[in-house]
């Protein structure tokens, strides 16, 4: 099989909420995603997708996804796209970082894989669990009561775990405003369901300690990536007893052996793009797993294309080291495919057919951006 032909989309993906609020002021109101196909001499065709969380979530942006397909594409034509690891070595060979970049393309390749065998992605990335892959919410910073029920409205839709956006400023209402989201967002929380509380670097270690000392006594959460720097997360953990989960700060494969050889984390944010694709992405999961790490399979955001890569990744997670797997379905307005894998019972499964399982709908994408080969 030789890659004979790549295309690249541009989707806006509205946020289906309206505005999303994060830390340090940050909001988002859509999503520039990049889709990308790569057909082949045997007809065969494989779709990735790599959308960033606007430019100010990671080093990480739209133009930038686009711009690296653009330096990558014309050393991939001609080459096999089953070889997952030597086209990463051509994609490495061409340019330098920029994993949102490569994982469009990675995915792409893992969708070709799995089509050419008859499998999907997951039983090539060793072999689904078979366990229903619970679920979770994004809920966005707001006011405290509007948080607990927007976790009620994903609770009703079957929700099992919510991550909660946590980080305001002082002149936002500081730690006593996150004490009081955090303590509203938990308030009815049910037998079975988990909370990662979430100030995606948003915090000092200071402000991370007066939030954490405003609450109650016996409050069931993870706290996921309070602070930006190594320097920060370090200081923090060895002051907390709360359990800290990485996310941010893991995106290279040195990052996580970092995390694990200097006890940083108890888990960790495992997002598709942000790890450069399924490739690196199982990598990091072996890593995990091996270190006795805990791990939510998400993305940065995306459209049903990205969630499928989520839900192959989160069906091969040993059940003990899943968190959880972030929806992303929910959190755009726009669906790009079809994607047979309903939430029930507080979970997804992974359908059962060959590659990512997606039928993409290219009348949602329009023309291509850009095409490279024949
Ligand atoms: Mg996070």
């Amino acid at each position: 099989m030789k890659i004979t032909r790549i295309e690249l989309y541009q989707v806006d993906l509205p946020y289906a909420g309206g505005v999303y609020h994060l830390s340090g002021g940050r909001e988002y109101r859509s999503f520039d995603a990049t889709m990308v196909r790569i057909l082949t001499d045997t007809g065969l065709e494989g779709w990735g997708e790599s959308t960033p969380f606007g430019s100010t979530y990671i080093a990480s942006h739209a133009l930038g996804a686009r711009a690296g397909i653009a330096e990558i594409a014309p050393h991939l034509l001609g080459r096999d796209p089953r070889q997952v690891d030597r086209i990463y070595d051509a994609m490495d060979h061409a340019l330098v970082g920029h994993n949102h970049a490569k994982s469009a393309i990675d995915l792409a390749c893992w969708d070709l894989f799995g089509k050419s065998v008859g499998l999907p992605v997951c039983e090539l990335l060793g072999g689904s669990t078979g366990k229903r892959l619970p679920v979770i919410s994004s809920i966005h910073a707001e006011a405290p009561e509007a948080m607990r029920a927007n976790v009620a409205r994903h609770r009703e839709l079957g929700y099992l775990g919510h991550s909660i956006k946590i980080g305001a400023l002082d002149s936002e209402g500081g730690p006593v405003l996150d004490a009081e989201r955090i303590k509203a967002s938990l308030a009815d929380q049910k037998p079975g369901e988990f909370f990662i509380v979430d100030a995606n670097g948003g915090l000092t270690p200071e402000l991370a300690l007066r939030v954490l000392r405003l609450l109650p006594e016996g409050l069931d959460f993870v706290l996921e990536a309070p602070c930006k720097t190594w320097r920060e997360t370090k200081s923090l953990r060895r002051r907390c007893e709360v359990p800290i989960f990485l996310d941010e700060m893991v995106q290279q494969d040195e990052d996580l052996v970092l995390a694990v050889s200097e006890d940083l984390a108890d888990g960790f944010g495992l997002k598709i793009s942000k790890a450069g694709g399924l490739t690196r992405g199982r990598r990091h999961r072996d890593i995990g797993v091996a270190a006795g790490l805990t791990m939510s399979v998400q993305e940065t955001v995306g459209s049903t294309i990205a969630f499928a890569a989520i839900a192959h990744l989160g069906a091969t997670v040993p059940e003990r080291h899943l968190r959880c797997i972030l929806d992303t379905r929910d959190m755009v307005a726009i669906t790009t495919a079809d994607f047979d894998a309903p939430i029930i019972d507080g979970g997804v499964l992974v359908p059962n057919s060959p590659g990512l399982g997606i039928r993409v709908y290219q009348n949602v994408l329009g023309q291509p951006l850009q095409v490279w080969g024949d």
